[in-house]
């Protein structure tokens, strides 16, 4: 095989609590994550040389070396002494710095591609581990593609319930927020940290209103308080029928939970004049 195309999924948080800052800079957290049908296509070729090119059709993202799906391929090359070097083309859809891991969920893909190109037979704890984690926090999670409770920096993974039969709408504003400055302004204030519990009952019951009740995002009221868009979406979608609506990550994309396919007419109206996307929960096994 000289080529592969992979689907990199983008996901959003259902839950997201936010813990103290570690000595290595990073937080403890602990949130449910879940894949959505949403996904970049990234496109990998092998080269007769041991170069790495990346191009993307997307003037938001790098096409250098600081791209984390080059980092990934470098990564991988270097660990698993691979000779070959790779052309890269990412089909990029998901929102840029939009709390998706659009970033990481390319890289996962990366890591995917190369283990099946030069059949290096990684298993996915493989992945996760050896190349994964040491990319990005939530690279594991886009390895692993289903529902998740993520601990530690995100990268300790627990398979839960799985959300399903429900529509997800997500709304982007086209603000992009600044993941380091939402940290800064919550390490400034004294909070309390939760850990997720009552999402997974409700998971686990497959209690679609329960499930919309424990929707919770630590970051939110933070990008809330530099970006307006934030609550005026939340309502929107509420308006437009969602059983319930959060910000995912450190935004500035939200979403909305619908038990039904939601009115597109209504969606329309309500969400018209933002980005918005009708989508579905994915999980792989
Ligand atoms: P997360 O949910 O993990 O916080 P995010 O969705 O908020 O991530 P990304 O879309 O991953 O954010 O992008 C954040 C930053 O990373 C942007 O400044 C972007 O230019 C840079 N970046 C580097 N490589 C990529 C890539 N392949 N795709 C998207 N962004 C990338």
């Amino acid at each position: 095989m000289q080529e592969i195309t992979l689907k990199a999924y983008g996901k959003i948080n259902l839950a997201l609590f936010v813990g103290k800052k570690r000595d290595d800079g990073y937080h403890d957290l602990s949130s449910v994550m879940q894949s959505v049908n949403l996904f970049d296509l990234v496109t990998l070729k092998k080269r007769t040389d041991d170069k790495i090119t990346l191009s993307t059709n997307s003037e938001e993202i790098p096409s250098d070396r600081t791209n984390i799906a080059y980092k990934a391929a470098e990564l991988m090359i270097k660990k698993f002494e691979i000779l070959t070097g790779f052309d890269i083309f990412i089909d990029k859809k998901i929102p840029v710095g939009g709390g998706m891991a659009g970033g990481s969920t390319n890289a996962a893909a990366v890591i995917e591609g190369i283990n099946a190109l030069c059949e290096l037979n990684l298993s996915l704890e493989e992945m996760c581990c050896a190349v994964g984690k040491e990319i990005g926090a939530d690279v594991p999670f886009c390895l692993f593609k289903r529902t998740a409770h993520a601990r530690g920096i995100g990268e300790k993974l627990e398979e839960v319930a799985e959300l399903s039969n429900c529509y997800i709408v997500l709304v982007n504003p086209k603000v992009f927020i600044s993941t380091g400055k939402i940290f800064s302004m919550m390490d400034e204030e004294e909070r309390e940290y939760k850990e997720c519990v009552e999402i997974l009952e409700a998971l686990k019951e497959r209690n679609f209103e329960k499930i919309c009740a424990c929707l919770e995002n630590d970051m939110q009221k933070y990008t809330a308080s530099c970006c307006d868009e934030i609550e005026k979406i939340i309502k929107a979608l509420k308006n437009a029928g969602a059983g319930g609506a959060i910000m995912s990550g450190s935004g500035s994309t939200c979403f909305g939970l619908f038990k039904e396919k939601p009115d597109e007419e209504e969606l329309e109206k309500e969400l018209g004049k933002y980005w918005y996307k009708v989508v579905e929960p994915v999980s792989f096994k």
